[in-house]
């Protein structure tokens, strides 16, 4: 029994003082940061890399970018969905520039097509698996993300994503518009498309954020039209409303609101690992040799990434000996609390200032 009890958190005193010493969880955000949003762009239109791209360094921001296949070129070129006029595409140049200052490049099918439930799997296949490889020999770098074209989504797609190899597939927005980091789906991750200048506007992008507290708000936006462009001034005269345009003015407005919110701002990739990581990461207490020990573990090795997780710490000691991958460290606690950074199979050892 009492072998038992030393693995239970907290982690206690002996029966006379039942206090504990320290209580430990996994925080549910990098950083212990209250939520997390993902910037996502679709197409790869150009505007993305003349206007999103300067103004996403500017605020130190990192975005995925989803890229069709068949859309893109060594150099920039011109290319449209049916029914619509040319737009100006990224080529491989922009692209590589975007993925060299740590943005995501994601896939967005090798065809921007919608693909009915009742198509050959074999051919959801191909399209998924051919665009992944397509992006992965131009830079080098795995894909992990695949961009639903127009958010159309079903069971079969869903499969072939994960049979290419993706580990995440955005759709669009359900009834709901945020992904709960414990039970969403990472092949229907939800998204809010940022269907113009005025929708969302941006007390209603500011309230999106508000109502966040836990969550994951994933952002959809397109292209990046200047106010009086050849473009902007053809959606007008065809009183296109949904544009999935922006003004670069209106992207910086969002850009600051989302510097505001103190939040943590990175890419798909980085924000859903984290959470599929932590579904199914535990912490576990050993007293070893006076220290305690804590431990983290992956459940299913599948989902360990040896990406970090921020644990935290509760302790009434004002301050720790903590000794971490040999190296050892004072850590005085802030409010009776401690972030550590852990890695997957990774033990840290305790000792309290006396
Ligand atoms: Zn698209």
């Amino acid at each position: 029994m009492k072998n038992v009890l030393i693995w239970l958190l907290p982690l206690y005193l002996p029966a006379q003082n039942q206090k504990p010493l320290f209580t430990a969880e996994l925080a549910l955000w990098k950083n212990n940061k209250p939520a997390a949003v993902s910037i996502t762009f679709d197409d790869a239109d150009y505007t993305e890399f003349e206007y999103a791209f300067p103004l996403l360094e500017k605020y130190g921001f990192k975005a995925t970018f989803g890229i069709v296949g068949e859309w893109t070129q060594d150099n920039a070129s011109f290319s449209a969905e049916p029914g619509y006029f040319n737009i100006k595409k990224m080529g491989w140049k922009q692209l590589k520039t975007l993925s060299q200052n740590g943005h995501e490049l994601a896939a967005h099918g090798y065809h921007h097509r919608k693909f009915p439930p009742v198509t050959q799997p074999e051919i959801l296949l191909e399209e998924t698996a051919k665009v992944k490889k397509l992006i992965e020999t131009r830079t080098g770098k795995t894909v992990y993300t695949y961009h639903y074209p127009y958010s159309f989504v079903h069971e079969p797609l869903k499969k072939a994503v994960r049979r290419a190899g993706f580990r995440f597939g955005r759709a669009g927005e359900k009834s709901w518009k945020y992904n709960n980091p414990k039970t969403f789906d990472p092949y229907e991750i939800v998204s809010v498309a940022i269907l113009n200048d005025t929708t969302p506007s941006a007390g209603q992008l500011k309230k999106l954020l508000e109502n966040q507290q836990g969550r994951w708000l994933v952002l959809m936006y397109h292209r990046l039209f200047p106010r009086g462009s050849k473009e902007m001034k053809i959606m007008q005269y065809h009183k296109v409303f949904n544009t999935y345009s922006l003004y670069p003015e209106t992207f910086e407005k969002h850009m600051q609101i989302l510097k505001q919110s103190h939040y943590w701002i990175a890419p798909v990739i980085e924000v859903g690992s984290y959470a599929l990581e932590r579904r199914h990461a535990r912490l576990k207490w050993k007293k070893h040799c006076g220290r305690y020990v804590l431990k983290l573990f992956i459940d299913d090795p599948h989902y360990d990434f040896g990406i970090p997780l921020t644990v935290i710490l509760k302790t009434s000691a004002k301050s720790l000996i903590i000794k971490q991958n040999k190296h050892t460290h004072t850590m005085a606690t802030q409010a009776g609390t401690v972030l550590l950074k852990m890695y997957p199979n990774e033990k840290i050892s305790l000792k309290i200032v006396e």
